[in-house]
């Protein structure tokens, strides 16, 4: 029988997409299942113009922006397409955390696949799934509790915590029957939870990994400062200083600890913190629950309000947050003791909020990969509309270059894998040997 394998169907020189299937035998296990963020998936479809729901895989199958694996999707999800409904012929699927471009694809999985998560991360999937429009599709849901071990067949997964901008990330140590594969998911040493990073990497080193699969989206020219969240904290808190008007601010949707800052720097400053209703719903849905840090809460927590945006119909979701949310009036009357977040799809209540020319707009969220990103075109052009001034304030989600050479250094792997990086060649970790991974190639585990 061949030993085992490692094979890459996604995440290869692009960020996003991981999609990695490790075979021992006949055990075939894949790791994280979502499209790339950059630049693949976005050269064909963009906002509205998506898969048609009639035929997902038939229309991302065209653009080679799914793999061509068969015993892998629902029959459903199937329909049209050249590639045969067979039984499963994968066992599990692991996910690292909640990211889209890790979980997005789970819903075309076939629904008798076992997936694999942390319950934080279950949490997690559950609030978007409730608050959006994103469906992850229903599958036997397992549980993880790290750091057991999970066994399937030959091969033997152990998840590890690690620190990354959502809440719930796993990176994972995948033994097969010739040594380990170290997985590290997306991560990072500098943020809240740099601990648990630590002690994936202390774990990693031990089992002397014959692959690390790393992942290296800040490989390569890396432009953006290295802010660790208490310094985000200090520098938002200069910003608070140093104005009497209102303050607006936009974080990625999920980025509790992010969120959790922003509302510590308000307080200190003596202002209010306003979020969104998808906000408010957010933190209510992880209030309390294992794997979370503590998150203000809202109708309980000091100084929060809750932006009631003036809708036709409010979902059911919405509904218990809008008795007592505030609108444009409140903010227009109000402004100085607030700090506002502002998603940018909902940035036409800037007309209703007419904030005083020259106010603060926290942005705390990474630069746009690209020079040419329409989306950052438009975003400048309200700000400058409003006479916004835009702090760019960010603590990446993931290791910087310079840390991943580091950490490749300490395990000394028999081969690294560079992923979900644009740049796998530009990554030369000293003693162990790189392998920059072609798409759907199977690399013996040895
Ligand atoms: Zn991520």
């Amino acid at each position: 029988m061949p030993g085992p394998t490692v094979t890459f169907l996604g995440g290869v020189r692009e960020i996003g997409g991981n999609k990695i299937l490790v075979e021992d035998g006949p055990e075939r296990i894949l790791f994280d299942f979502g499209p790339s963020f950059t630049p693949r998936y976005d050269e064909f479809y963009l906002n509205y113009l998506q898969p048609r729901s009639t035929s997902p895989i038939k229309d991302l199958l065209e653009f080679d922006l799914i793999p061509r694996v068969p015993g892998l999707y629902s029959r459903e999800a199937l329909h049209g397409a050249d590639l045969e409904y067979e039984a499963p012929r994968i066992h599990a699927v692991f996910l690292t955390h909640a990211h889209y471009d890790h979980a997005g694809y789970l819903k075309y999985l076939d629904p008798d696949i076992p997936v694999y998560l942390g319950s934080d991360t279950k949490v997690l999937l559950d609030a978007i799934q409730s608050s959006g429009t994103t469906s992850y599709g229903s599958h036997p849901w397992n549980l993880l509790s790290a750091p057991a071990p999970v066994r399937l067949g030959n091969i033997e997964v152990v998840p590890h915590p690690v620190d990354h901008s959502i809440p719930g990330a796993y990176g994972y140590l995948v033994r097969t029957s010739e040594g380990t594969i170290a997985y590290t998911g997306d991560f990072r040493k500098h943020g809240p939870r740099a601990g648990l990073t630590e002690s994936f990497l202390e774990a990693a080193a031990k089992e002397e990994p014959r692959a690390f699969i790393t992942e290296g989206t800040r490989v390569g020219p890396d432009p953006r400062r290295n802010f660790t969240e208490d310094s985000v904290r200090s520098e938002v808190d200069h910003v608070l200083e140093a104005t009497s008007d209102l303050v607006l601010g936009t974080c990625y949707p999920r980025d509790i600890d992010r969120i959790s800052t922003l509302y510590q720097a308000a307080r200190t400053a003596g202002r209010s913190f306003v979020v969104s209703l998808k906000t408010a719903f957010l933190l209510t849905s992880v209030a309390g629950r294992p794997g979370f840090p503590p998150v203000p809460q809202p109708g309980q927590s000091p100084d929060l309000l809750v932006y009631g945006r003036p809708k036709r119909r409010y979902y059911k979701w919405e509904e218990p947050f809008l008795e007592g949310a505030v609108d444009a009036d409140y903010v227009r009357a109000n402004g100085k003791r607030l700090f506002l977040m502002l998603e940018m799809m909902h940035f036409p209540e800037l007309i209703d909020l007419r904030p005083p020319k020259g106010s603060p707009f926290v942005y705390s969220m990474s630069e746009p990969f690209s020079e040419e990103d329409l989306e950052a075109e438009v975003f400048q052009h309200w700000l400058d509309h409003f006479g916004l001034r835009k702090h760019s304030l960010h603590a990446s989600g993931h290791c910087s270059g310079p840390e991943l050479l580091a950490i490749a250094h300490r395990l000394q792997p028999t081969t690294t894998y560079p992923i979900h990086t644009e740049h796998p060649d530009e990554f030369h970790p000293k003693g162990t040997h790189v392998v920059s991974p072609e798409k759907g190639v199977a690399y013996p585990v040895r």
